[in-house]
This record gives C-alpha cells, structure tokens and sequence, in this order.
C-alpha cells in the first residue's frame, strides 16, 4: 500500500524520469513529429487559452477561482516546459538538476492551489466550514517535502511526502463527493474534468501494485487527461459565471424592486412620502401643493371603507394626470411637486384639484355628492427644507378648510 501511496503521490521524480525518454521520441528528428510532440503542443495551447479565458472573464467578473486556475494553469504550462526535451542553456539542460526542482516546485504547486481553487470555485455552502479550511493553506504543507524528491536516499521524508500528497488528493476528493452529494453543478463538471486523471493513475497503480511492472504509457496518456482536465474545467468555470452572472442580475432586480416598492403607495401607486421628500431634494420644485379630500370620513362611514378606497384611487389617478409630480402622503391627503414655470402653477394646482371630483364622479359612481377637496399651495423659496415646505402648505391647507372647503389657498410662505 506504501508503494501504492508512492506512486498515487507520482511525483515529479516520476516524470522527470521519463523525461529524457520523450525527449528522444518527440524532439530528436524535428522532421519527424511524433504523437506525444504533438499531445504536448495540443496541452500547450489549451494552457494558453485557458490563461486567455480566465483573465478575459476575471475582467467581467472578479471570482477568486479563476486567479487559482490561472495559477494552476501556469504551473502546468511550466511543468510541461520542463519535461519537455528543451534544451534551456547549461543551467537548465533537460536531466539537469535544477530541472528536476523546476518540474517537483510546479507540481506541488498546481497541487497546492488546487485546493484553494476548488473552494472558491465550488458554490458557497457546498463543503463544511471544516473541510473548506481544510483546503485552504494545509496543502501547502506539499511544499515542505519538496526536496524530498530530489534528496537521495531520503525514504522516510518521500514516505511522509507521499502521504501529504494522499492527504492532499483525499480532501480534494471528498470535497468534490460531498458537493456531488448536495447537487453542486460545479463538483459535476470538476468530477469529470478529474476523471481522466484519476483514470490514469488508477491504471499506473494497478500495474505497479497487481502486475509489479512500470505503466509505459503514463506520460503518453498523462498529457490528454490534464488536457481534458484543462477543457472541462474551463466549460465548468463558464457555468459557473454564468449563474453567477444570472444570480447576480436577479438580486439586483430584487434590490431594485425592494426599491420600488419602499417607494410607492400600495392603493394608488403613485410615490408615497419618502419618494417624494428624495424627490424634493434630488430637484427642488418651484412650488409644492398638498390635498385633502374633503369630508372623507363620512364616505367611509355610509359606504364603507372599500368605497372610501376606491374614492382615494380615482383621486391618486386625477392627481397623477397632470404634469406635477403627485404622492400619498397620508390617509386622503396627496402632495404635489410642480416644476414647471412658477407662473403656470396655480393654474395647473387649480386644474388638478377639480380634476380630483370628475374622476371620482366617473370612477365611484354609486356616491350621491360630488367629492372635493381643499389645496394648500406654496413657492418654495431657495434652500427651503423639505419639512419646511410641507409645513408651510399645510399651513395654506388649513386655512382652506378653515374657510369653507373645497378650493385652494395660496399664500407665500413667510
Ligand atoms: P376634512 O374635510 O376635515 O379633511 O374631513 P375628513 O373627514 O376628510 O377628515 P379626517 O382626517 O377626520 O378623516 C380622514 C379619514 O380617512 C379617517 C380615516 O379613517 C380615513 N382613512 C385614512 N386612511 C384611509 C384609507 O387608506 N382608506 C380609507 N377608506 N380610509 C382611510
Ligand atoms: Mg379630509
Ligand atoms: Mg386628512
């Protein structure tokens, strides 16, 4: 099992090993391409367009999983650089030393980042609070064996790498089945994307452990499957910004609807009170009027309060129809902001507050006498408040009502 784990870890020293191989096969006779040349130019490209992809996307959205996956991507660009025949100066050449850092630091990295790129990655809430710690920075405990690998002789230290590495893959793929098991899209796509390697290295494990003989075609079948791995993440990162990018527009539809709703009158429709006192201030009116249904109770009283209702909706709907902006402010009591020309207002306050009685005639018609209502109209002075004003035209309000209904009072405000 030891040795299982050993090859389960595969390691870089692994692929390193079968380096020089390739590098015979693939590079030795440029004339002659063979196919794990080509498999490796194939990876290289998607590595490239995978980069592409993800800092196209992070532009539009700034999701911390595709800065991991572009981290993941990079190391594996930089491993396939490595392993392959390349000849990279003295310092580099393809069995060197430093090679075969380059090649085991590149790998644990892809590795380290794999578990803080599938916690960003998955759906919130897919993983417990324990396990998504878990693949935060621990597996970058990988890199403290590192050297393990190119340390001769070293057989407790790569025991212990190896079993980091377990570690490691083991919490990756729990978090992927516990998200599978919760329905995560996400898991769906990463379980398939990890599939072919899983499959690579599960037949590597067999011939080392049942048929005791080296897996030829590993590197051979290697390149595919994280090519694969490559692709089917990238169509899985696009789902996901895709229903992060719906997700995102239906809670800002909600928002804005949360908005519209805290801003208008359920009766009538028209804006209620704090629409209208940002209103204010957002523009300030030349003049602001408010109305007052007269009588208003008695209809309450002999109809009942439905009738009473619709009298208040046929009065929002006389008020709302003309060119001054129109809220409910009370009960049977409406405000009006004008905006226009300060000479046209109080012709237009007076035509709007007739209005109110014809369109109740026409909407209740079941009521014996006409409704009316009384105005109280003021000009707004600079930098009068929005209390202040309504203050002063219900100051005009009550003098209308104090002085026989049914008509408008406007007096400058002092
Ligand atoms: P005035 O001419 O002095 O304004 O007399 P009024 O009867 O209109 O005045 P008052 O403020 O005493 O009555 C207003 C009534 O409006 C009292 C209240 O029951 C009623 N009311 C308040 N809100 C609503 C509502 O949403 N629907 C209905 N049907 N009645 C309402
Ligand atoms: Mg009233
Ligand atoms: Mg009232």
């Amino acid at each position: 099992m030891a040795e299982g784990a050993r090859i389960l870890a595969l390691g870089a020293g692994l692929l390193a090993a079968a380096a020089p191989a390739r590098a015979q096969s693939s590079f030795a006779d440029a004339t002659s391409m063979t196919w794990d040349g080509v498999l490796t130019g194939i990876f290289l490209g998607l590595l490239l367009f995978s980069l592409a992809y993800n800092a196209v996307f992070y532009r539009l959205l700034r999701e911390r999983f595709l800065i991991w996956q572009s981290v993941r991507a990079l190391s594996y660009f930089a491993l396939t650089v490595a392993l392959s025949p390349l000849a990279m100066g003295p310092w580099l050449a393809p069995d060197s030393f430093a090679r075969q850092v380059w090649i085991t630091i590149f790998f644990d990295l892809s590795l380290v980042v794999s578990g803080v790129f599938l916690r960003s990655y998955l759906e919130p809430g897919m993983v417990g609070p324990r396990l998504y710690r878990w693949l935060g920075w621990p597996p970058a405990l990988i890199l403290l064996t590192t050297p393990a690998t190119v340390m001769p002789d070293a057989d407790t230290y790569m025991m212990l790498r190896s079993a980091v590495l377990v570690a490691m893959l083991a919490l990756c793929a729990a978090a992927v089945v516990i998200a599978l098991k919760r329905g995560s899209r996400t898991a769906r796509y990463q379980a398939a994307a990890w599939s072919g390697i899983g499959g690579v290295y599960g037949v590597s494990l067999f011939y080392d452990i049942v048929l005791g003989q080296p897996f030829d075609s590993f590197l051979f079948l290697l390149f595919p499957a994280l090519g694969l791995e490559v692709m089917l993440t990238a169509f899985g990162i696009l789902d996901r910004l895709m229903r992060l990018r719906r997700e995102r527009q239906e809670a800002r539809a909600q928002a804005e609807a949360m908005r519209i709703i805290a801003h208008t009158d359920p009766l009538t429709g028209l804006p209620n009170r704090r629409a209208i006192e940002e209103s204010y201030n957002d523009e300030p009116p030349v003049a602001i009027a408010l109305v007052d249904l007269d009588h208003f109770k008695a209809i309450n009283d002999h109809h009942g309060h439905d009738v009473g209702d619709r009298v208040i909706f046929a009065a929002g709907v006389a008020l709302g129809s003309g060119s001054a902006l129109a809220a409910r402010v009370g009960g049977e009591e409406f405000a009006l902001l004008f905006r226009g020309a300060p000479a046209a207002v109080a012709i237009e306050a007076e035509r709007l507050r007739q209005r109110i009685s014809a369109y109740v005639k026409q909407m209740v018609p079941l009521l014996e006498r006409p409704v009316t209502a009384s105005m109280g109209l003021v000009h707004i002075g600079r930098d009068t408040s929005f209390g202040a004003a309504m203050k002063s035209a219900d100051i005009n309000l009550y003098a209308a009502k104090e002085s026989g209904r049914n008509r408008v009072v406007f007096i400058e405000a002092a």
